[in-house]
């Protein structure tokens, strides 16, 4: 492949587009032509083989000394457990059976033409940044909590009175729980031998079948681009990364003098800028009466609102906040009249639904453009195409903030979190382009001699284009020859926008010999299957279904396949091995000399006597105590030993587990966490209701676009330094993360800490560099660019910040800090946090107020609502039906979230299903995530990434019931059902279309529930009303923000 050929069009926008015809790309295959190690730049931050840590020579800054903890620490919190407890040779038990499957080499999809994307308008800057510090002022003067309490609301008449049986409700669910629940009783029969028997070297597969795989079912339609299967940095042309998430909102009001323009890269003044006057109430749904908190299920419900009125906005009286009334967020805890002494108006508080929809539409029209240092891009919710003028789109890194405080002190004041959510590899829509990648040929990519920066656009050429300054460290560093290029009269090297480094925010370069372990290319990975069959494998028709699949995934059919549910058919065996199968498949992939990916069927505790074996140490009763963190904590350091090893041989590791009861998730997951692959959990797998789910999964996992053997480093201009990270991979020293394995979905959290004081006006920069091999065997590095704005204002920092970012940073840290301290000095961690974010807002940023207002920044108007679902989350403050396993489950996902699954997994979606029109091809608008925003008329979709459920109002009209489900009454309609029938009826299409759209949007399969109203199962549901008082104790919206404000008032006396 030339680059030649991948001529992209003539810019549409503003600015020359790289057209790249200077440089040529050698063949791809041609890595082994490459020799002499003459280069004059060192490799990836020093030797990359076996990845030692050396220093690089002269590197200006110090290896972080003081500062932050040593993100090993984070990594390994549990580390202090004994580690190499057992030999790594111990395998006791028989090899498992094994399979194997090899990709191909195959021509790569970088640098692949792209249609143009169609008339877009020539801006640079189309973006109205970041809300100038519109306050939400109003908001919550909107409300009224003095002593008076309001009338009781009249009751509806909606028929749904307070749910009957609350307490009895733990545990008695069926068995479509939440993420499983485990029945009772089904217990096998108990006998001696090993589950995982027989272990065959794996054989190398003829290049050729990679090309067997099937498309996963609901992975959408490819890019067309696409030659074969399975390459790296490709993007499947599913659904485009539209949906998901949100973040920062269009300015309401007018914005305060002098706010807008920090210099010539700042923030530009909006351009959409919607007068909104005070926060305006929501529009969906009208406005009843006050309603009291709704959490107390005590009482009966107020009017529920009309939906789809859609009644304009109707701005409020002001009202003022009597802070005597705010109660704490625990309301169990207050004396009973406290309970509904306060009223508060839902729809005059902040609401997600609203800051979403304005965001996309202000900012879903036109594209977002990369040229400008420090914009906010749109929220993750909005649907946009990027286009690369030089800075990472923020499908690769999302920031915290994109205007950095100069000064520590400024940070320490504001205490918002530095952070960028990195997703190196991440999919791509196919308007998109893939990144380039760049030959350099046998001297490899341009680098900063001292810090060892790659070539990037922020590169300053001098001294007639003979020299460049480093942009992160300054060092003045030699051009070579066959680098050289005149520069124009602006500084400028003419071929700039012929080069990908020189112009693109994201671009890869091939890498050297030099950057490849013991100094030789790497062959290509290589896929081993693992399967369990034991008793439950078998009996579940887990293996039998495996296999069938397995085959229709590879194309050449091992007979072994066939063979394997006959072989175990008459299996007893229940006891289960898991360190001596892994240990057995890395070291296959050691003999064969490559990096790989296990993928781990398993279905229980591993109490065999092997290395690893464990116990059932699950104990409820350790809940709300000092000792609650050793549920997350792995029992034995085997785990850890292992995956090190694992990681040193790039053995990416992913498990996929069948429990039918505990099965210690905290403990199993170490390896695939650190190892950067996937878990997936089905708990009480039966093939019936679990195989769409499982096949779906195991499709989408088997297919997904993996980096192997990989390391990633974060470089930063001077004065600010990555101190911690956030994420499942490994790490061995305070600045390589090392994944043996990294895909498309996984992000990398990174945190960013002064060291110096910074420059408004050089700004911040970041550079990712992930060097990795692709999955034809080619070892590249992909590289993302960002420049930030710094600031002297406060004012430019809470302008320019992003929420749903926020959320996910916090998310992460506080999902971590379980593992070392107590749940709830974690949730007081963040609550303490969050108050002296919005307290330093108040007292330097806000315009004078009385102290009764509780006034919230534009960007961060939606942090309380968010914060509380995070601190209401399973993790944080489990309810009775949430089992340990699931709680280590979840902890275990969030930690690579990107920022859009974090935002609909902790603020779900609902999607009403009558009220728009029935031929409308859209999805329905969402309505807010609270119990009174349902009408017993109607049905409602809810999803949060993972599960996915269809509520079902009493009253809904009987046509409705009789077109999607069959039946002619709504008592007939099966509760829990997971499939509906396929009728043909625009209805049944319409709601069938929307959950396979819904699917296609998230990572992982969601299987569907179906709750109907005032049903136990609705308990279930109901947990994801976030707005709501959960039944864990967790608080709702509107009492949480009285609490935040009481909070805030505190911190300013
Ligand atoms: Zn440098």
């Amino acid at each position: 492949m030339n680059v030649n050929q991948s001529v992209p069009p003539v810019p549409s926008f503003g600015q020359p587009q790289p057209v790249y015809p200077g440089y040529h790309q050698s063949s791809y295959g041609g890595q082994s032509g490459s020799t002499a190690p003459t280069i004059p730049y060192g490799a990836y931050n020093g030797p990359v083989p076996g990845y030692q840590q050396t220093p690089p020579q002269g590197m200006s800054r110090a290896p972080p000394s003081s500062g932050a903890p040593p993100a090993s620490t984070a990594q390994a919190p549990c580390g202090q457990a004994a580690y190499g407890q057992f030999g790594q040779g111990d395998v006791q038990n028989g090899p498992s059976s094994t399979v194997q499957m090899q990709r191909l080499p195959g021509s790569q999809p970088f640098g692949s033409p792209l249609a143009p994307v169609g008339n877009q308008p020539a801006v640079l800057q189309p973006y109205g940044p970041p809300p100038t510090s519109a306050q939400v002022t109003a908001q919550l003067s909107g409300m009224q909590i003095s002593g008076a309490v309001a009338p009781a609301p009249p009751s509806s008449g909606l028929g749904y009175g307070p749910p009957t049986s609350l307490a009895s409700a733990s545990g008695s669910f069926p068995n479509s729980g939440l993420y499983g629940s485990y029945p009772q009783g089904q217990a096998p029969p108990l006998s001696q031998a090993q589950g995982h028997p027989g272990i065959q070297t794996p054989q190398r597969s003829a290049p050729s079948q990679a090309s067997g795989f099937t498309p996963p079912a609901s992975g959408g339609p490819r890019l067309p681009s696409i030659t074969g299967p399975l390459l790296p940095g490709q993007s499947f042309g599913g659904p485009s990364v539209s949906q998901p998430n949100h973040v920062s909102s269009p300015p309401p009001q007018a914005l305060p003098p002098g706010t807008q323009m920090t210099g010539p890269l700042g923030p530009l003044p909006p351009m959409h800028s919607p007068q909104q006057p005070g926060y305006q109430p929501q529009q969906n749904g009208s406005f009843g009466p006050t309603r009291g908190p709704q959490p107390n299920y005590g009482s009966p419900y107020p009017a529920a609102p009309t939906f789809g009125s859609q009644s304009g906005p109707q701005p409020l009286p002001p009202k003022r906040l009597d802070p005597d009334a705010i109660p704490s967020p625990q309301l169990s805890e207050l004396p009973p009249q406290q309970k509904t002494r306060h009223r508060i108006d839902p729809d005059a508080i902040p609401s997600p639904i609203q800051v979403i929809e304005d965001d996309r539409n202000n900012r879903g029209t036109e594209p977002f453009v990369t040229g400008v240092r420090g914009q906010v891009p749109p929220l993750v919710t909005t649907n946009f195409l990027v286009k690369d003028q030089g800075n990472a789109s923020p499908r690769y890194i999302r920031c915290t903030s994109y205007n950095i405080p100069c000064t520590s002190d400024m940070a320490k004041q504001a205490q918002v979190p530095l952070a960028a959510v990195i997703k190196p590899l991440a999919r791509l829509p196919p308007e998109e382009a893939s990144p380039y990648v760049v030959d350099h040929g046998e001297s490899g990519p341009l680098r900063c001699n001292r810090c060892k920066a790659y070539m990037c656009p922020f590169m300053q050429f001098i001294e007639g284009g003979r020299r460049f300054q480093c942009c992160f460290c300054s060092c003045i560093n030699d051009v070579p020859p066959q680098y050289f290029q005149h520069l124009d009269h602006t500084g400028k090297r003419v071929d700039a926008y012929d080069r990908p480094e020189l112009s693109l925010g994201s671009y890869e370069f091939l890498a050297t010999v030099d950057y490849c372990k013991n100094s030789k290319f790497p062959s290509p990975p290589a896929f081993i299957f693992m399967i369990d069959v034991s008793y439950n494998a078998i009996r579940t028709g887990l293996v039998r279904l495996l296999c069938e699949e397995l085959k229709s995934l590879l194309d050449f059919l091992p007979s072994l396949l066939d063979q394997i549910p006959e072989m175990f058919a008459d299996t007893r065996e229940t006891e289960t091995v898991f360190v001596p199968v892994i240990q057995a498949g890395m070291e296959a992939l050691k003999a064969a000399e490559c990096a790989g990916k296990l993928f781990l069927f398993h279905t229980s505790l591993p109490i065999a006597e092997a290395p690893g074996k464990l116990k059932n140490r699950d104990d409820r009763k350790l809940i709300n105590t000092d000792k609650e963190k050793t549920l997350f904590q792995p029992q034995t350091g085997a785990y850890q030993t292992l995956a090190k090893e694992c990681v040193a041989q790039g053995c990416c590791v992913d498990l996929f587990l069948f429990p039918n009861q505990y099965v210690d998730v905290a403990t199993l997951s170490v390896v695939p966490q650190l190892t950067g692959g996937s878990v997936y959990k089905y708990a009480c797998f039966q093939v019936e209701n679990d195989q769409e789910r499982f096949l779906s999964d195991l499709r989408r996992d088997v297919q997904k676009v993996v980096g192997f053997d990989a390391v990633m480093r974060v470089r930063t201009s001077t004065g600010i330094r990555a101190v911690d990270f956030f994420g499942a991979f490994y790490m061995s020293n305070t600045t390589d993360v090392e994944l043996a394995g990294l895909d498309g979905d996984k992000t990398v959290t990174v945190e960013f800490k002064h060291d110096d004081r910074l420059n408004e006006e050089s700004g911040a920069l970041l550079q990712c560099a992930l060097l990795y091999t692709s999955c034809a065997g080619q070892r590249r590095l992909r590289i993302h660019n960002l420049a930030l704005n710094c600031c002297t204002q406060l004012a430019d920092l809470y302008r320019n910040c992003e929420t749903d970012t926020l959320i996910n940073y916090m998310a992460k840290f506080a999902y971590r800090g379980v593992l070392n301290s107590p749940v709830k000095a974690v949730r007081d961690t963040l609550i303490t946090q969050c108050a002296q974010i919005l307290a330093c807002y108040r007292k330097n940023c806000a315009s004078p107020s009385s102290a009764g207002q509780l006034i919230l920044p534009e960007c961060m108007k939606l942090l309380p609502v968010y914060l509380n679902c995070v601190l209401k989350s399973d993790v944080l403050q489990p309810g009775a039906e949430i089992t340990t396993d699931d709680r280590a489950y979840v902890r275990q996902l969030v930690t690579s979230m990107d920022v859009a699954e974090t935002n609909v997994f902790f603020y779900p979606r609902l999607l009403p299903l009558t009220k728009s029109p029935i031929e409308s091809t859209t999805e329905p608008p969402a309505i807010r995530a609270s119990e009174e925003r349902l009408s017993n008329g109607d049905m409602y979709l809810l999803e949060n990434g993972l599960n996915l459920f269809l509520w079902v109002g009493a009253s809904v009209q009987q046509g409705v019931v009789q077109s999607l489900f069959s039946v002619s009454s709504f008592s007939q309609i099966t509760s829990g059902l997971s499939v509906l029938p396929v009728l043909d009826n625009p209805l049944s299409k319409k709601v069938r279309g929307l959950i396979d759209s819904l699917r296609a949007q998230r990572s992982r399969y969601m299987k569907l529930i179906v709750v109907k109203q005032e049903d136990k199962l609705e308990m279930l549901f109901k947990h994801f009303l976030v707005e709501d008082k959960s039944l864990s104790g967790g608080a709702s919206y509107v009492d949480f923000l009285c609490h935040m404000h009481k909070e805030i008032r505190q911190l300013l006396s």
